[in-house]
């Protein structure tokens, strides 16, 4: 099995880790489900430390650090006032680097990761922007070290983007802009591919520019509208005033208005229109970063094959209006706007772990190989076009209690359905006899120098091996028919598309179900009616579309029973906090 390599965006605002599974990035969630970990660390005075979303609950109460990113590898001078001779904060814990800081992100990641991959983690690849000088690359990578993380790689942010949207399937030479609005900073890069690789050809932006910024500015027009001053505030106020600032400017991506409210202050309602307003000065300052980074690169829009948008703040219409009218093109921004990144660093990662195939390649496997997995889908262990002599592996478990042996079908294709792919060999795998998901069985598939695959399947009970030598993979199968089988994934991809979607719905379904009945137990008497019978009404939903097999009511409904229950999730934090409280206090 070959060793994991973790791909992490480490955000000035949020950051994230992921890893590619059977040949898809996914981000890894915590213990709470939560895959974006706010980038912000605190320091007791008893050298107590929190991270991420613990952290963010002290601001406003204690000194918290956040947007550590804008000053890591900064020369004092360069930091604005926030690093003190010898380039270090302060905290009530005494004085600390900026990379020691950012090590603190990096750890509580490697920890979710180890968490959920149940496995240790010590080798990453950590994303940067693309303007990072040589002491803020290697600041970051010292962060990974001091993190206990080898950092096998420093990828750029817009690179990443890249890989994520497979823009590396792109024609040599393609040329593409990708477009990050995150929380603190802004950039636009234009890349080139050139010989295989990403080349960023120009990147501007603006280090001061974000969704903060935002939502200090409805925090500014509503303090206005209330007559209160809000430069004078104390700093507890102004961090409510700027956090419900957020709260609106994330509802104004949906709907078209809202309510600014501070108990005992007052309330504001907001129009989209007039908050649109508010955005413009600082649309003007992105488009002008836009027209900078194409002029530098010497591109024209017609030169552009695609404009991706990556960034939280990526999410606001308006933000997607303005880029499709500088760049006269309908945006791409299909991925999640804030996970892009660390799933493309998750990808560059499998490049180099060899699990992945690499964007230009010599001697190639032709077809992807895989098993067929739960609900008769295609799981890739080796994807077209990888480099070999490889191998890949992973672990399976038993469907059904008692199960004393499991079919192993070994395919090749690229189409999403096993019975759509061609079957190479199966055989049984014996293991010992074991509840319901307690079984282990490693299946490793191995081509050599020639192209000749064998399948080694093994009871990690008993660490009997099974090994099948299938044939030569590569030279099994002519032109004709990988151009058949490869044109084939290309029309099919939309039908093939939905049957894995509706399956990997399905199968995340049937992981939140269970998990919402129990929350809600557990909240009796917590949430108010309404809120219950909306998360009832999502889990019915839920129920029906899989009865129905309808993919795309499965999603929506996934993701309403996802949303219907974030206010049970933050209440059951919060009684757990209570419960910590109360009982230190007896
Ligand atoms: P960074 O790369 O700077 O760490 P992200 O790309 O994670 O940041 O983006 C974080 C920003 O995205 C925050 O300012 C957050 O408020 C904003 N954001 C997230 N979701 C939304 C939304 N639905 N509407 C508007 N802004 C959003
Ligand atoms: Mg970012």
């Amino acid at each position: 099995m070959s060793e994991v390599i973790v791909g992490i965006d480490l955000g000035t605002t949020q950051s994230a880790v992921a890893v590619v599974d059977s040949g898809f990035p996914i981000l890894l969630a915590d213990e709470d489900g939560r895959a974006l970990l706010p980038s912000a660390v605190w320091y007791g005075a008893g050298g107590e430390i929190e991270v991420g979303h613990e952290a963010l609950r002290r601001s406003g109460v204690d000194q918290v650090i956040t947007s550590v990113k804008s000053l890591i590898g900064r020369r004092v001078e360069e930091s604005g006032g926030r690093l003190l001779g010898k380039g270090i904060l302060k905290t009530s814990a005494g004085e600390v680097t900026p990379e020691e800081v950012s090590a603190e992100i990096l750890k509580r990641l490697k920890a979710v990761a180890e968490y959920r991959l149940e496995t240790v983690v010590s080798k990453a690849v950590i994303t940067v922007p693309a303007y990072f000088h040589d002491a803020q690359r290697a600041a970051t990578k010292r962060a990974g070290e001091l993190a206990g993380l080898e950092v096998v790689r420093i990828v750029s942010e817009p690179t990443a983007a890249a890989l994520s949207y497979g823009l590396d399937r792109l024609d040599e030479n393609a040329k593409v802009a990708v477009f990050d609005l995150g929380g603190g900073t802004f950039d636009v890069s234009i890349l080139e591919m050139r010989e295989g690789v990403f080349e960023v050809s120009a990147t501007a932006g603006d280090t001061s520019l974000g969704g903060d910024d935002f939502d200090r500015a409805i925090a500014k027009y509503a303090a206005e509208k209330l007559e209160v001053d809000f430069e004078e505030m104390e700093e507890l106020e102004k961090v409510r005033f700027v956090s419900e600032g957020r709260r609106l400017k994330h509802l104004l991506s949906e709907e078209s208005g809202g309510v600014f409210r501070i108990p005992f202050t007052g309330e504001v309602p907001l129009s989209l229109e007039v908050f649109e307003k508010i955005l413009q000065p600082f649309l003007d300052r992105m488009e002008s970063s836009c027209r900078r980074a194409m002029l530098d690169a010497g591109v024209e829009v017609e030169d552009l094959g695609s404009v991706v948008m990556v960034g939280g703040s990526s999410r606001i219409p308006a933000v997607k209006e303005r880029v499709e009218k500088v760049f006269a093109k309908e945006p791409d921004l299909s991925q999640h706007p804030d996970e892009a990144i660390a799933r493309g660093a998750a990808i560059q990662a499998g490049i180099l772990a060899g699990t992945v195939r690499e964007v230009l390649l010599l001697d190639v496997t032709p077809l992807s190989l895989g098993i067929e997995t739960m609900g008769g889908l295609m799981n890739t262990l080796i994807s077209r076009n990888t480099t070999i002599p490889c191998k890949a592996g992973e672990m399976f478990t038993n469907a059904a209690d008692g199960q004393k042996s499991m079919k192993v079908r070994v395919l090749q294709g690229e189409r999403e359905l096993a019975e759509d792919n061609w079957e190479l060999g199966s055989f049984e795998v014996p293991f010992e006899p074991a509840r319901r998901g307690q079984a282990r069985v490693g299946v490793e598939f191995r081509i050599d120098a020639d192209g000749i695959l064998s399948v080694l399947a093994r009871d990690v009970a008993t660490n009997e091996d099974v090994i099948i030598e299938v044939g030569s993979a590569a030279v099994d199968v002519n032109e004709a028919k990988v151009e058949k089988m490869v044109s084939e994934s290309v029309e099919y991809a939309f039908e093939d598309m939905n049957a894995r979607v509706f399956e990997e719905a399905r199968l995340k379904a049937d992981e939140l179900i269970p998990a919402v009945e129990t929350a809600l137990k557990q909240a009796d008497g917590l949430l108010e009616e309404g809120e219950v019978q909306a998360i009832e009404g999502a889990r019915t939903k839920v129920l029906e579309a899989i009865k129905g097999r309808e993919v795309g009511l499965l999603k929506s409904a996934v993701e309403e029973l996802d949303q219907a229950t974030e206010n049970l999730a933050a209440l059951l934090v919060e009684k757990a906090t209570q419960s910590l409280f109360s009982s230190s206090q007896d």
